[in-house]
């Protein structure tokens, strides 16, 4: 058995890029950005007004100003102002030569047509300088981040408009189990609703990957030894659930051994997710995950999503944080590194009513996961705690 941490080391270890492509910025949310971006122009252009009003030189307040000329956003000035005058100006348009401040049109009145004169009390500037928000050739984006709707703005402001972006795994989920039907079919008394197949395939979509829900495979030796080997061949990431304990119908880890899979480990330190299997064949990775829907989730975000992450070239493929728990948590046995769902409230992560890894109610109310290291036995309110958002 292998604690969380080394666990983690090899699945980052044996994870590569699968490689770059360009795709169109408008499609690129949701992926990872392959290469640095930088500007291609001065933001601002040039020294910009930021509200409407009247462009002039700040000594001159004290008296009447004529207007020389109106310039709206998109067009240039033309005339340079000499003492006494003023340009109208609204918000976005360049300021023009001679000018150091603009006055707001709301701190203004006219004397006599084209002529005005500051009403207010304070001078304020108005003017965004040449190149305040980013210079000519000056970093904008770092390759290794997930592009988010705030970095789409970034792309366009700088014409970025077929960035490389790391490539997405296929993705294959595979259930097993005897007792599994599908969710549209009552179960009988010794049947289970597959939750956890399409729970997989949503949170590998939502990593960002490709991926496509196989089925259910039965509890037989020959039927789960094709479906391993076709998804091998059709993916590059397998994930099964299920069938990976101790159990005589348990058939995971010898088929994938037969299939050619070298196993990399077995068991984790972790509750939930003990029987976890980790395994590669070729360039191909595969996972077989515990069949109860909250121990796949927790092992999906905690291992397998870093490992898509880390494929698609993300920077910091485990993300996570440090928050203060708020109430106490205590348990019995303090061998494995355990997980429990947690809600955020007022800064703080609450652990919720969780009865065991079958509980998928639990997790639908839950933020993040949060953890309580191997070895320790008791967590007061207000301890700071490793926590992984969802
Ligand atoms: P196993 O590891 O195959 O022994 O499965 C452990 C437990 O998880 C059993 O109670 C299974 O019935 C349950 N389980 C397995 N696969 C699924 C699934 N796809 N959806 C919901 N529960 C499952
Ligand atoms: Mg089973």
């Amino acid at each position: 058995m292998i604690t969380y941490e080394e666990a983690l080391r090899i699945v980052l270890e044996e994870s590569h890029v699968t490689g770059n492509e360009t795709v169109s910025f408008t499609e690129s949310a949701g992926r990872i950005l392959a290469e640095d971006v930088y500007s291609d122009i001065n933001l601002p252009p040039f020294d910009r007004s930021a509200v409407d009003g009247f462009a002039c030189r700040s000594a001159d307040l004290g008296s009447a100003l004529e207007v020389i000329e109106t310039v709206r956003a998109g067009v240039y000035p033309q005339k340079k102002l000499f003492p006494g005058q003023c340009t109208r100006i609204m918000t976005g348009a360049p300021v023009p030569e001679g000018a150091d401040c603009v006055i707001m049109v709301e701190e203004t009145e006219e004397i006599v047509p084209e002529t005005i004169r500051f009403t207010g009390q304070k001078i304020k500037t108005n003017i965004s300088p040449m190149a305040e928000d980013i210079r000519e050739g000056a970093l904008v984006l770092k390759a290794g981040i997930m592009i988010e709707p705030q970095h789409i703005a970034a792309l366009a402001t700088v014409g970025c408009v077929n960035p490389r972006i790391g490539i997405r795994p296929k993705v294959s989920v595979i259930t097993t189990g005897d007792e599994i039907v599908e969710p549209h079919v009552k179960p009988g008394i010794s049947q289970i609703r597959n939750s956890n197949g399409y729970q997989l395939t949503a949170q590998a979509l939502k990593a960002g990957v490709k991926a496509s829900y196989t089925g259910i495979a039965p509890d037989n030796e020959e039927e789960t030894y094709r479906i391993i080997s076709g998804a091998l061949q059709q993916s590059d990431v397998v994930l099964l659930s299920g069938g990976v304990s101790m159990g005589t119908y348990d058939f995971v880890p010898k088929v994938m051994e037969k299939a050619g899979v070298d196993i990399l480990f077995r068991t984790i330190a972790l509750q939930p997710g003990k029987p976890t299997i980790f395994g590669k064949k070729g360039d191909k990775r595969i996972f077989g995950l515990p069949g109860n829907p909250v121990s796949s989730f927790t092992i999906f975000e905690l291992l397998v999503k870093p490992m898509l992450w880390k494929m698609m070239g993300k920077a910091d493929p485990a993300p996570g944080m440090r928050l203060p728990l708020g109430g106490g948590y205590e348990r019995r046995r303090i061998d494995r590194m355990q997980w429990f769902p947690v809600e955020f409230r007022d800064g703080k992560a609450y652990p919720l009513e969780y009865h065991g890894s079958a509980h998928v109610f639990s997790l639908a109310k839950a933020d993040a996961l949060a953890a309580i290291p191997l070895g320790i036995k008791k967590l007061s309110a207000g301890d700071l705690i490793d926590v992984r958002p969802l």
